[in-house]
């Protein structure tokens, strides 16, 4: 069965529930959210009862809490210990946040690996180990670092990532996130996706997949961006998406928009539509912008 959804909000007042709704009206069968604003570390009580009854939801309506993922807020640098007292606060903040996870009963955290700002790829990478074997010495969440698009100094292609989970302690409890506009960023090529595969295979990270972004990209391969766009609409052809989609490999994993809103508009429902109706919707930025809802 395809899995697919898209971020969702996360608001103070509706929480787990609100995300569960909106995942829901966009005929998602997952999702991913923030717990709380992505760009800063400011995180309100998880209130105990709407998580109840987004729980009770997903048992009424059959949907498999497995296939719900938090992300990690992308200003936690875990490669970078120059600053001492910053990298320590990113571990603690990372702990707490895995908290959150439990508390939400979710199992599944993307993080970005970090960026290394000038110390070297290798000493980047001690530094996210260490941080990773710390936090989930505390914790029981499944921690899946992002590939990254490397841009400036970021630490993130296959090779680094395998390096990386080789190095963690807990090995049943680290895997490995695609995001198919970061991949083709750094330089594998999307429509090619069984080199990818073999590259996961060569690499030991095949069966640490647990959770794939998917994203068209503004830029051609190579461009080292990372700016998303909508499926079909950028440098990464729609067939080959739905290749990464439809993938038997990954029948079980999430899939997970994160393609840009159109004029203030979620697209999701949209996108999720045509992905199941596996045809381009060329008409789908012009629908949103006129407020066409799709029969
Ligand atoms: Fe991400
Ligand atoms: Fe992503
Ligand atoms: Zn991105």
């Amino acid at each position: 069965m395809l899995i697919i959804g898209s971020h969702v909000g996360f608001t103070k007042d509706s929480q787990l529930l609100g995300s569960l709704e909106q995942a829901l009206s966009y005929g998602a069968n997952a999702f991913m959210l923030y717990t709380g604003a992505p760009q800063n570390t400011i995180r309100y009580k998880i209130e105990d009862d709407l998580t109840k009854k987004a729980i009770k939801k997903m048992q009424e309506v059959g949907f498999d809490i497995n296939n719900v993922i938090v992300h990690a807020p992308y200003i936690i640098n875990l490669a970078n210990n120059k600053n001492e007292e910053q990298y320590n606060f990113s571990i603690n903040f990372l702990i707490n946040e895995c908290k959150r996870c439990e508390e939400l009963g979710i199992k599944k955290m993307v993080l970005h690996p970090g960026s290394h700002v000038g110390l070297s790829v290798d000493v980047g990478i001690v530094n996210i180990v260490n941080a990773l074997n710390k936090i989930l010495s505390c914790v029981d969440t499944v921690i899946l670092l992002e590939t990254m698009a490397g841009k400036g100094t970021e630490i993130g292609s296959l090779e680094e990532i395998a390096k990386i989970i080789d190095m963690v302690k807990f090995k049943d409890r680290i895997g490995v996130c695609l995001d198919t506009c970061h991949l083709s960023d750094f330089g594998y090529d999307i429509s090619n996706f069984d080199v990818v595969i073999e590259k996961l295979k060569s690499l030991n990270l095949l069966d640490k997949v647990g959770c794939i972004h998917v994203n068209d990209s503004k830029n051609p391969i190579g461009s080292h961006k990372d700016r998303h766009e909508n499926l079909g609409f950028g440098y990464i052809p729609y067939e080959a998406l739905l290749n990464v989609i439809y993938n038997k490999i990954f029948e079980d994993v999430p899939k997970i928009l994160e393609t840009p809103w159109i004029d203030g508009v979620a697209p999701y429902k949209e996108e999720i539509m045509a992905i199941k109706n596996k045809c381009f919707d060329k008409d789908l930025k012009e629908n949103i912008k006129k407020g066409i809802d799709i029969p």
